[in-house]
């Protein structure tokens, strides 16, 4: 496995979030991205974060789900257990579980030494006129397949394949739970803070 990009991108210095320096994404084999990454300031230097979901559980009285955090249901009112969140073995409380991460240090360290690579060379391209970002977002102007149904008709043509009707009202639901999801990317946090 190499990795074969890094995108950046710097955050302002003046964000909510002091200790969130950058988000970034990283493509392994010139073949499978992984967005959403974070590089946070920590006490012993930056470090990288991995692509992370909120938990959530649901309502004792009404069933819906809702954010760990959350003192009151969403859907109901009912009032909520305050700490009902487990915790881990230093006794911290786990409010987001990694959507994808590595299963070694080894694999841990090249993701973070390339990442950080990238990062620092990046805070120095910035710094020079008409510096444009490379970081892909979805919010502006990416300019790839923008939907699944793209990627998978892309796929589907060069492959010679046909998409069926039926293959395609399912693409359209991924698509729709790949806005919602979408939507949340801005209440980034991953459970080290
Ligand atoms: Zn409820």
């Amino acid at each position: 496995m190499v990795i074969t990009e890094v995108r950046i991108k710097l955050m302002e210095d003046n964000n909510e979030n002091e200790r969130l320096q950058a988000f970034c994404s990283v493509t392994f084999d010139d073949a499978y991205v992984v967005r959403d990454l974070k590089i946070i300031e920590g006490t012993k230097g930056s470090f990288v974060a991995m692509p992370s979901r909120k938990l959530t559980d649901r309502c004792p009285q009404c069933g819906s789900k809702n954010h760990l955090r959350a003192r009151f249901c969403n859907q109901c009112g009912c009032k909520l257990d305050e700490d009902r969140a487990t915790r881990d073995a230093d006794g911290r409380v786990k409010l987001h579980a990694d959507i994808a991460h590595p299963i070694n240090s080894a694999c841990r360290e090249v993701i973070q030494s390339a990442v950080l690579k990238a990062f620092y060379q990046e805070k120095e391209r910035s710094k020079q006129p008409g510096y444009v970002c490379t970081y892909d977002d979805f919010d502006s102007d990416y300019d790839g397949p923008a939907t699944y149904t793209q990627v998978v008709s892309e796929m589907g043509a060069a492959r010679g394949y046909r998409t069926s009707s039926a293959h395609s009202s399912r693409t359209n639901q991924v698509q729709e739970t790949a806005t919602r999801e979408g939507k949340q990317t801005d209440n980034f946090g991953a459970g080290i803070f």
